[in-house]
């Protein structure tokens, strides 16, 4: 047969991953030549070869990929036979640069192989920088595509001789590893504790360790940001950690030595050791099995645990008696987790035993990523290190678009063809600090995805501060409905077109008839979506503050349900309840002052988490919820409380029943347990009803509230029963961070940019 040359173009994630050295190695081993180069747009492969060769080739570069890259797509075309006597990595060709971009690799955790060569590789003996093409940092360090070495923070590095041989070899690990470097000439750490500073390796992981140890608290910096780090079974080194980080009562991350040592600590099922194990390395929400210091989980039964993932976490456990450290964030609440070295010294210097700190600055900050796992399904409840920015892949053109995404926990989203770029979590924009961080990283996407937007999608609630500033863009702006926009990010990483069913849960989202919206029940699609059914308007006395005072929400159940006759109740919520504070609180309700009607499923859960008096006033986000599932603890029943349902769904029986309970001194947990059966009895009730009238078998499930473990498991469960096909967030949180993709959804849509009308599609 005459033998051709095929020009294969493969696209996805393949650079900064060690895809062309991978690429050299299958060539070699099936014999076959040509080149492979790497261009802005993809990797390009040349090859000689007849049909069948060619076919194994692909089948090979696709099966055996190397673990952090993602293969979106391999094009083969035959073109006219060109002679190729072996087979060459060669130098990228730019006379190809075009608009398209590859993708940008996430951060990936160190490598068994890095770890080894870090104890038997002469320049690299203990080099806590150590990398290769498989591992080591990549978004954190990025200015500018494309990846190459001077483009980076590792620009002001000059590679040894050594090290530019091995980044030279195609037969080395460090081919082409742009942030390779040893002991000679790579970054170094730092110890720095008032005056005192030690450079030497060694003696810093012994002082590190002997402060921790003794109780002490470090700054550490990491891979996208500082982090503060204590001995998590050290009580007073606990609470002093807290006070210094002026922390809420949320519960701290904890850093385990190993997943053996972590399994004495947490029960560990098959998914969650797969995401805590996996080379983007979050932090793994699980249940706790021995406990560590009281305030780490902060009174939760839950731990939220993590891996090493640097170099420098190995070695700091080869020189600690500590099997756990707590490892949290370093940032003054509400601010973004801080970044630069002088920062770092400025607030801690004097409030902490030592910063250990080193001289290559991070770019783009990034936190520990968060996530849980539950009916075998990994979730992710902050997207950041080791995810972003990854684009979740649409079947459709959302090319131009930005969404700047909704104002808590914001992320913001970019079009790029046919994928959605989420940026890395930005946080609550009501803080100068984090609307900084959000302006300064859209501007940076766009110049690191050569990306101008002509077109702007943004929340429906005009005062977001995301809002305001996608209106400050002069560009065409698309106002999107907040729960349409979950539901439309379910919508997208599941590839569906629509119609769906939309069950969305959330705290709040203004809505378009002016009230505030979040137990909704919708059907539609990208385009638009209609309002069947949602939770009974309640006001909300104080508008904002009722977030943060979940009792004053309680008090508005209680006093739509027994009228003033509440007061009489013999419970302990009533019972503690300020008198003239209450009475406040219902002649605003009364005169309908500063009390918004909401539907919303979060302020529901406050109210019964108050109302059992598990949390009255929450000292972070969503605690009162979040207590209310943990207060659960593995107790089983079928047992429910009943509700109305009409137009509305009506939870006046639930809240009565739930007060009878309490007066029969029915346990706490059964009470949780039975008003979260209620929730998913009503949705999936919900469900059926709307199938029955539409015909549409596919349910999304999203918002905020189905963080709530048991909420999603029951409720994904018991719709499956029912014959619906249920589909779930895993590539972006069901919390308003994963807003920012469904808005870029529906604006695509609503612009009119071409699509296909199939039911799947892709
Ligand atoms: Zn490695
Ligand atoms: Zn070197
Ligand atoms: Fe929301």
């Amino acid at each position: 047969m005459q033998r051709k040359t095929y020009n294969i173009r493969i696209t996805g994630l393949v650079q900064g991953v060690g895809f062309r050295p991978f690429v050299y190695r299958i060539a070699k081993k099936l014999n076959l030549c040509g080149n492979v180069d790497n261009r802005n747009d993809g990797v390009f492969v040349k090859l000689n070869g007849n049909p069948e060769e060619i076919e194994e080739f692909v089948n090979q570069v696709r099966n055996l990929a190397p673990e952090a890259a993602v293969i979106e797509k391999i094009d083969v075309k035959e073109n006219s036979f060109v002679n190729f006597n072996d087979f060459r990595i060669v130098k990228s060709d730019n006379n190809h640069i075009t608009d398209e971009i590859t993708e940008i690799s996430p951060d990936i955790a160190v490598c068994e192989a890095c770890l080894e060569d870090m104890k038997i590789q002469k320049h690299r003996i203990n080099y806590p920088f150590i990398n290769c093409t498989n591992c080591g940092p990549r978004f954190t360090i990025i200015k500018e595509l494309p990846y190459d070495r001077k483009n980076t923070t590792m620009s002001p590095f000059d590679m040894c001789d050594k090290c530019s041989q091995e980044y030279k070899d195609v037969a080395d690990r460090r081919f082409h590893a742009q942030p390779v470097a040893c002991n000679h000439c790579g970054p170094h750490y730092s110890f720095v504790s008032g005056n005192k500073k030690i450079e030497d390796l060694n003696l810093l992981l012994e002082t590190a360790s002997a402060l921790i140890e003794a109780g002490g608290t470090i700054a550490l910096k990491g891979m996208g940001g500082y982090t503060l780090v204590c001995d998590a079974g050290n009580e007073n080194a606990v609470a002093k950690l807290r006070n210094s980080k002026h922390r809420d009562g949320k519960p701290l991350a904890v850093l385990f030595r190993h997943i053996n040592i972590l399994k004495k600590y947490a029960y560990v099922n098959r998914s969650e050791e797969a995401l805590l194990t996996s080379w983007r390395r979050p932090i793994v929400i699980l249940k706790t099995k021995k406990s560590l210091a009281k305030s780490v989980s902060a009174g939760f039964s839950t731990v939220g645990a993590l891996l090493p993932y640097m170099p420098f976490h190995y070695l700091l456990f080869e020189k600690t008696k500590c099997d756990a450290l707590v490892f949290t964030s370093a940032n003054i609440a509400g601010e973004p987790i801080i970044i630069e070295n002088e920062k770092a010294v400025e607030l801690f210097n004097n409030k902490i035993e030592a910063i250990i700190t080193y001289n290559r600055e991070i770019y783009n900050r990034a936190d520990d990523s968060l996530a849980f796992a539950v009916n075998g399904i990994p979730r992710l409840i902050r997207r950041s290190r080791g995810y972003a920015p990854s684009p979740v892949r649409l079947g459709f053109d959302v090319d131009g678009i930005l969404a700047t995404g909704a104002e808590l926990v914001n992320t913001f989203c970019i079009g790029r063809t046919s994928q959605a770029i989420l940026s890395q979590h930005i946080g609550d924009l009501k803080n100068a600090e984090t609307l900084d961080f959000f302006e300064e990283s859209i501007s940076r996407y766009k110049k690191l995805f050569k990306f101008s937007p002509k077109a702007v999608a943004c929340d429906f609630h005009p005062d977001y501060l995301s809002t305001q500033y996608a209106r400050e863009q002069n560009l065409p702006t698309l106002k999107i409905q907040h729960h349409h926009a979950h539901m439309a990010a379910c919508m997208a990483e599941n590839r569906l077109a629509g119609p769906v069913i939309g069950i969305i849960f959330d705290g709040t989202g203004l809505g378009t008839d002016g009230n505030i919206w979040g137990g909704e029940f919708f059907s539609g699609d990208f385009s638009n979506f209609k309002r069947h059914s949602h939770f009974d308007y309640i006001p909300l006395p104080g508008g904002d503050k009722v977030t943060k005072e979940p009792w004053r929400t309680a008090v508005s159940y209680l006093y739509s349900v027994f009228g003033k006759e509440f007061f009489n109740l013999k419970i302990p919520f009533v019972e503690n309840l300020n008198p003239e504070k209450t009475e406040f609180i219902i002649s605003m309700i009364d005169k309908k002052v500063n009390s918004p009607l909401s539907s919303s499923a979060g302020r529901l859960f406050d109210a019964v988490s108050a109302i059992l008096n598990i949390c009255t006033v929450s000292s972070f986000h969503a605690e009162a919820p979040m207590r209310l599932e943990d207060a659960i603890s593995n107790f089983e029943t079928t047992e429910y409380y009943n509700f109305s349902t009409g137009k509305t769904l009506d939870f006046k029986c639930t809240v009565k029943e739930i007060v009878d309970d309490i007066k029969k001194n029915i346990e706490t947990r059964i009470i949780s347990a039975k008003f979260h059966n209620t929730i998913v009895r009503v949705s999936v009730n919900t469900a059926i009803t709307i199938r029955k009238e539409t015909g549409i078998n596919k349910v999304v499930l999203s918002g905020g509230t189905f963080q709530n473990g048991y909420l999603c498991k029951a409720t994904e469960q018991k719709l499956k029963q029912e014959g619906f096909e249920v589909f779930v967030h895993q590539k972006v949180p069901s919390n308003d961070a994963g807003i920012s993709l469904g808005q870029l959804a529906v604006a695509a849509y609503r612009l009119n940019v071409k699509n296909d009308n199939n039911d799947e599609i892709g």
